[in-house]
Order: structure tokens, then C-alpha cells, then sequence
């Protein structure tokens, strides 16, 4: 049954290649929820999953998260063995090795779509708002943008618009870089910045 319903929601895909998408994104966010309502279902945990990928993997959403402990993605997002291709680092940026890593599963492992996920309380990106990034340099010169442009609009909570600003800058960086560009005009990739409250755990898709 579960077989035969796949097949039929591939074969939507195929017809329809944006509702394919917007079901990709659609099906992160719905775990999301499980995970904010405390009704996980942690599909894909078993040692039949782990057997059934070891051939291949068809990730279909690519996380570029932040290194930092409270936000897991497979998680925060209900998924399983084989359903997210995750990269992190500290303050979520996108330098060569990302980009690489993310091209990789956005080239050849047919993921449709990107999520640059933020997150409340950043760290990285505290240390840039207080001047303290001494030790975290190159992830640091990858932030000072955001702050520069969160603290011009004055907002009353500046780590929060900077985290925010981070996210969206990164998003836009990855569609300008050539490979996703293309991905996207074919409408084979979507590219979304989100934000991440510990508070809530849910996740909120930034414009
Ligand atoms: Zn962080």
C-alpha cells in the first residue's frame, strides 16, 4: 500500500513539478509541527531504513544549519535516516566548503529543497553583534554583513533581526551562486531561509 502510494505522489511529481516542491517543503514543515505538538512519529529510525539506503540516498530537503547543540535537525524536523542531507556550521554560514557540499546533494542526490536555517540565541552571531568574535574569525567575516545591515534599521531586538538577516543573506548568496540558479530556473529547487525558536521549536519560514 505504502509502495503503491508512492508511486502515485511520484507520478504527481512528475506532472506537476512545483507542487512537488511546495510538497517537499510542505512535508519539512509538517514534521516540524510533530515535533512543536509532541506528536513525533521519528520515521526512517529503523534498521530496515538503514539497510534500504546503504546502496543510495535521495535526501529531498538540504538543511544548512548551525553547528550549535539545540538545533538537530532530523530532530526538529521529524525526519529519518536517508530524508535530509545536513550542513552545519557555526552561525549557519556559506563559505566554499559549504557550498560545495550543498551543490553536491543539490546536483546529484535530487533534493528540491534548501532550507538556510537561523536559529533564537545564536551564539555566532552574538559574538559579532558584542564584538567578541575573536576566536571564530572566518565565520565571523561571513556574519559582519548582517549585523552591519540589522543595527542601520535600529530594531528593538538587534541579535534577533541579525540572526534573521543572516538566514535570508545566505539564502540569496546560494541563488546567485551558477549551479543553484539553474536548479531553480528549471524549477527543480526551491531555496527558503528559516528561523528556528527553541522556545516554541517551531519553525518559521523568513520572506
Ligand atoms: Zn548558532
Amino acid at each position: 500500500m505504502t509502495f503503491f502510494r508512492l508511486n502515485i505522489s511520484m507520478l504527481m511529481c512528475f506532472l506537476i513539478l512545483s507542487a512537488c516542491l511546495e510538497a517537499d517543503l510542505q512535508r519539512l514543515m509538517e514534521g516540524n509541527q510533530r515535533f512543536v505538538q509532541e506528536k513525533l512519529k521519528h520515521p526512517g529510525r529503523t534498521p530496515e531504513t538503514r539497510k534500504a539506503t546503504t546502496s543510495g540516498q535521495e535526501p529531498f530537503a538540504i538543511i544548512m544549519g548551525c553547528s550549535d547543540s539545540r538545533v538537530p535537525p532530523e530532530v526538529i524536523f521529524d525526519q529519518g535516516i536517508g530524508d535530509l542531507f545536513v550542513v552545519r556550521v557555526a552561525g549557519n554560514v556559506i563559505g566554499p566548503l559549504e557550498l560545495d557540499s550543498i551543490n553536491y546533494s543539490a546536483l546529484h542526490l535530487g533534493s528540491s529543497v534548501i532550507v538556510v536555517l537561523g536559529h533564537q540565541g545564536c551564539g555566532a552571531v552574538n559574538a559579532v553583534v558584542e564584538g567578541e568574535s575573536q576566536d571564530i574569525k572566518a565565520v565571523a567575516a561571513l556574519i559582519e554583513p548582517a549585523v552591519k545591515e540589522a543595527r542601520k534599521g535600529q530594531p528593538p531586538n538587534l541579535l534577533e533581526t541579525a540572526i534573521k538577516d543572516n538566514a535570508i543573506r545566505m539564502k540569496d548568496y546560494l541563488l546567485k551562486t551558477p549551479e543553484i540558479r539553474k536548479l531553480v530556473d528549471a524549477g527543480k529547487i526551491e531555496v527558503y531561509a528559516g528561523y528556528y525558536k527553541s522556545k516554541t521549536g517551531a519553525v518559521e519560514i523568513l520572506k
